[in-house]
């Protein structure tokens, strides 16, 4: 297929097989009633419609034909090229991949005007499948301190799922090769729902911990009274360090036995490449920053216990009714991506803001923290708070108002 036709013809809406039309949407045709009036015969009244689709698909096929391709770095209408530069495997199903643009581009669109700085809390980029014409989202890792943002390297930390198109395409390919983004897409904006109060709680399952390093960032950068608990949940330690050779586990005797999830320090010992990243962050935020690791192999995992603890210095908030980004009624329709004109209704006087509890990871991971998402008309929504978070709330309402659930 010539390149200026290519369309992506399905989209992954994140951590499911569903994929949600990108065609761009088609203007409706409006016939003047002149053309409708019973003067005509039947047959030119259906000729005429006919006339204008075939104009209208000549003149967007002579548009895509004659213009120039403007875009050479990266914009969110088309996919540009990038070159993967490093690949840090984790584990056979688990990297983390460098990437830089071929073109360098002097103001990147996910970056504040003359700064190093990213602009959003939260975003990511699409990545397309060049040869099944699929493409899905993935987030970038935040930059560790001293790395050069202006380069336009990105780095992600990403899964190959078994049966999954993408991220196992992704997963074989090899320094050198190339892959194509779209972006930047920007998430739910956290420092403005954050407002005036101090805490999150990010629950992350597996590749969900990469938006819990992004809001971590953004919060304890904002100002040093921010604090933050990442619970990040993974099936096999190696997630987070390197297995030692012969190293067991669990002894079988104690099988059945559960402990607590592991609380991270600074000195993650034989670390994997995200425990570096981790450790690194730890050691920038100290006790602002906790983090804390669930191995499901280890049969550790986050209670409601857990959560409750983790949740319990959450400062009181006043109800924001009516506010789309402080009312938890408000986000059963929304999307996490974000639009970017959304505002804050509250009265400044009220100083607002939300402690929030967020939850990142595949569909029944977030389905138990936090309840189910839902489609409605083609598009993912929040959905009602269930799940750990949801009875947690009928127990103590109070926490119902003071933390905004937010699913990604
Ligand atoms: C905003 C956003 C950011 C994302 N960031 C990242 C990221 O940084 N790193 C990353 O690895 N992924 C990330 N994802 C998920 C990613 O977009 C893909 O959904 C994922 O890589 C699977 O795509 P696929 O084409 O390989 O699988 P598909 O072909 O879409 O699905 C194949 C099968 O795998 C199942 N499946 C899909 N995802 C998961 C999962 N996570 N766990 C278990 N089963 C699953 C599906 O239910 C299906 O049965 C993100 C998604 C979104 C929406």
């Amino acid at each position: 297929m010539a390149a200026p036709f290519r369309i992506i013809l399905r989209s992954s809406c994140k951590w499911t097989p569903k994929y949600s039309s990108i065609q761009p949407h088609a203007p409706k045709l409006r016939i003047p009633k002149r053309f409708l009036c019973t003067t005509h015969t039947r047959k030119e009244a259906r000729a005429f419609p006919s006339i204008f689709i075939a104009i209208g698909l000549i003149g967007t096929a002579a548009y895509y034909v004659l213009a120039p391709t403007s875009h050479k770095t990266l914009n969110s209408d088309s996919f540009i090229p990038y070159t993967i530069t490093s690949r840090q495997p984790i584990s056979p199903t688990s990297a983390i991949f460098n990437i830089s643009p071929h073109h360098h581009d002097p103001s990147l669109p996910y970056l504040l005007p003359s700064s190093k700085e990213w602009k959003y809390p939260l975003w990511s980029v699409e990545f397309k499948q060049p040869e099944v014409q699929i493409a899905r989202h993935y987030t970038p890792l935040p930059p560790t301190d001293g790395e050069n943002t202006k380069d336009g390297t990105l780095s992600f930390y990403i899964r190959a799922i078994g049966g999954g198109e993408m991220s196992t395409y992704l997963n074989r390919l090899g320094v050198g090769r190339d892959v194509y983004l779209r972006g930047p897409h920007k998430g739910f904006d956290v420092l403005k729902r954050l407002g005036e109060q101090k805490n999150v709680v990010f629950l992350a399952g597996g590749t969900g911990v990469v938006p819990g390093m992004q809001v971590a960032k953004a919060v304890l950068e904002r100002d040093a009274t921010t604090s933050v608990e990442l619970l990040w949940a993974v099936r096999k330690r190696e997630e987070l360090q390197q297995c030692r050779q012969g190293a067991s586990t669990k002894p079988w005797w104690n099988f059945w036995s559960t402990a607590a999830p592991a609380e991270l320090t600074a000195e993650v010992e034989e670390p994997s490449a995200m425990g570096k990243q981790l450790a690194r962050m730890k050691a920038r935020y100290g006790e602002r920053l906790i983090i804390r690791v669930a191995v499901d192999e280890e049969r550790t995992r986050f209670t409601e216990r857990d959560i409750k603890d983790a949740l319990a210095n959450g400062g009181r908030a006043l109800p924001s009714p009516g506010c789309q980004l402080h009312d938890q009624c408000l986000h059963v329709h929304a999307s996490e991506f974000e639009d970017p004109d959304t505002k804050c209704q509250c009265s400044p006087a009220d100083r607002p803001g939300k402690n929030l509890l967020m939850v990142s990871g595949p569909d029944g991971f977030i389905a138990y923290y936090a309840g189910d998402k839902k489609w409605i008309g083609g598009t993912l929504t929040q959905g009602t708070v269930g799940g750990v978070a949801g009875v947690l709330q009928r127990k103590n309402p109070v926490l119902a108002n003071d933390w905004l659930v937010l699913k990604l």
